[in-house]
């Protein structure tokens, strides 16, 4: 259920609505706009269904709402997107904004020199793992606390803020400590404490979709971002599995516009790890941002042959600089800026 109140009704008013709302033994969730407030009432539809909400003074309407996810409905927003900040840069403002860097934080030299590369290339935030999800146990794992330290570092010399991956609910403090954003990987999608979790940070959270939930699955795992209290969320289509061999995954780049529509959450797109072929990440980067997207998150590596992993789809510091330029230009083309 939303509930929104008149432009004119008191702080009094709209407390009475919440307290209402809580004596039913339902949560409630305000977001205050510039004119009206907007209640999204959590718990079971059913039990209020019966229950006079419009009649509580300073309500102006009363929607119910059947999909599963409540929070992270664009409804919620009163149909407006929301911004995201990931240091001092917006993500879902109309701009839209590269991050990129290497799959895996290998050396100071290694991402300090990336990180320079891609910041003059024009890419706004710095990607790095520090904790790599890997099939095999055998494979490396990342650099763990030492390559979140040499994030932070290449974050002072090039004053990019830094996103990296979190897999353990343990390590959240450390990362609050070094990181300015946290990805939750495609293969922790569900993994609910850890959802929990980074739902109380204070840091911003890119939930990528995992390879093989629907667009409704991804949204209700942000769902349960946003109702332990963190707003902060982008969503990141990277790819799902299909019965494709050819590429890597199958960049499902309906999902953008599908998500643009359903969410006031900003969706990210990364043809990296979505198509997994050097040769074809620029194109659909290219399509990504002609799609919808706010952000693009895309791969670099400066000797990719020596890459501790995913050396095979990273593009080199040359490349990324043309998928920058080119990407400025299809922004513009569909009435946007990069
Ligand atoms: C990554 O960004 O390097 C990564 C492991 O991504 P995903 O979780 O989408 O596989
Ligand atoms: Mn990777």
């Amino acid at each position: 259920m939303i509930i929104v109140t008149k432009p004119e009704a008191t702080e009094e008013q709209i407390q009475h609505i919440v307290d209402r709302i809580v004596e039913w033994g339902l949560k409630a969730e305000v977001s205050r706009g510039a004119l009206r407030t907007v209640i999204g009432v959590i718990g079971s539809e059913d039990s209020i269904r019966e229950k006079p909400l419009a009649a509580i003074p300073g309500v102006e309407s009363v929607t119910p709402v059947l999909k599963p996810y409540k929070l992270v409905s664009r409804e919620f927003r009163g149909g407006n997107g929301s911004k995201v900040k990931i240091g001092n840069v917006t993500i879902g403002n109309g701009e839209i904004v590269v991050m990129s860097g290497p799959c895996s934080v290998e050396t100071k030299d290694q991402i300090t020199s990336i990180a320079n590369d891609i910041k003059k290339a024009g890419a706004k935030v710095l990607r790095g793992g520090a904790f790599k999800p890997r099939t095999s146990p055998y494979a490396f794992q990342g650099l763990g606390v030492d390559g979140l330290k040499l994030l932070a570092e290449a974050r002072e010399a090039t004053g990019l803020p830094v996103i990296t991956e979190i897999m353990d609910t343990k390590h959240l403090e450390v990362m609050e400590q070094y990181a300015d954003c946290l990805q939750v990987g495609a293969r922790n999608m569900q993994n609910f404490s850890l959802l929990k979790e980074v739902g109380r940070s204070k840091l911003p959270v890119m939930l990528k979709r995992g390879m093989s939930a629907t667009i409704k699955d991804l949204l209700m795992s942000a769902e349960y971002i946003l109702s332990e209290g963190n707003f902060n969320v982008l969503l990141c289509e990277r790819g799902i599995r299909t019965f494709e061999t050819y590429t890597r995954n199958t960049l499902d780049l309906n999902a953008v516009p599908v998500l643009k529509a359903e969410t006031h959450l900003p969706v990210v797109v990364d043809p990296t790890h979505g198509v997994g072929l050097r040769d074809h990440v620029t194109s659909m980067a290219l399509a990504a941002v002609a799609a919808g997207a706010d952000a693009i998150m895309v791969e670099v590596h400066n000797s990719p042959e020596l890459a501790k992993s995913d050396g095979e789809q990273a593009l080199l510091p040359n490349e990324f600089e043309d998928l920058v330029q080119r990407v400025r230009k299809v922004a513009e083309a569909v009435g946007r800026s990069a």
